[in-house]
């Protein structure tokens, strides 16, 4: 007997704890885990799980893992740092249809290296920094995929438009032509309280079906991008068609979250 959706608990007791994956067969080994586990929670759901892209988070990895993980049959890895996930770009282009999706906070003046090599960008979160790859993207001659941030929690320490200006925001998007609206992104509260991490995904959801009703031309909103190793279950419930899964692919993080979401109370 399956339980009803709302008992599913996050994993963030796990956190810190994924064994470390050394070799193709570890890669293979975590993947299928983590693929087995997006369709029980589709299936718990009752949705398609081709619906569910798994986005491998590669962030700190350094590139003789990342080269296993390709190797086991990741195809599109997310980076949180635009310079370290230049420097990998570089560094594996031999890797030809390898390809990178920047997932944190970027900083307008480093929007030119992202429109150089991303071919996808999740955590748009101003109309500057839109105005900024849009140009250096006309000037690169490419589209960018991109996602607009949200940030559901409303914790001032996290990235992202306050629910209430994204509507505004998504009207401003079809003067950017080289941008391609997605669809949503957020970082759930960082919580083992599941309701409390849950309520930030249903209001990505929420926010997404409110939007979509008068969406400009040519702009989707047919993604929400949320869920990591810690509440995947629970995002995939709440609709997420994206999710950014680091540590239980590669394995723990040596350093703690904290460093990587500044803000978050300090852990481990
Ligand atoms: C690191 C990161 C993730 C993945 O987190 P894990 O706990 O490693 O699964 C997801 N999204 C963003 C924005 C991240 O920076």
């Amino acid at each position: 007997m399956s339980l009803p959706p709302q008992d599913t608990p996050t994993r963030h007791d796990q956190h810190g704890r994924y064994p470390r994956a050394e070799s193709v067969g570890d890669f293979a080994h975590n993947l299928a885990v983590v693929n087995e586990r997006i369709a029980a929670a589709c299936r718990k759901a009752g949705r398609d799980t081709a619906s569910v892209r798994l986005l491998p988070v590669s962030k700190t990895i350094d590139e003789a893992r990342i080269r296993l993980a390709y190797q086991a049959g990741c195809r599109m890895l997310g980076e949180n740092k635009v310079q370290e996930a230049h420097h990998k770009w570089e560094a594996m282009a031999d890797l030809g249809d390898l390809r990178w999706s920047v997932i944190g906070h970027l900083q307008t003046n480093k929007a030119k290296l992202v429109a150089r090599f991303a071919s996808e960008f999740q955590a748009l979160d101003s109309l500057r920094l839109a105005e900024t790859l849009d140009r250096r993207l006309q000037l690169e001659g490419r589209p960018l995929d991109v996602f607009v941030q949200v940030n559901t929690s409303e914790e001032d320490s996290k990235y992202g438009l306050s629910p209430a200006d994204v509507p505004a925001f998504i009207k401003a998007m079809p003067q950017f032509s080289a941008l391609r609206v997605r669809g949503l992104m957020t970082l759930a509260l960082f919580s083992a309280e599941t309701e409390r991490v849950r309520a930030c995904f249903v209001r990505l959801r929420e926010l997404q079906q409110r939007l979509r009703q008068d969406a400009p031309d040519g702009i989707g909103l047919d993604e929400l991008s949320m869920g990591m190793s810690g509440d995947f279950e629970i995002a995939i419930e709440e609709g997420a068609t994206v999710v950014r899964v680091g540590q239980a692919i590669f394995g723990a993080r040596a350093l703690p979250d904290s460093h990587y979401w500044p803000g978050l109370p300090t852990q481990d």
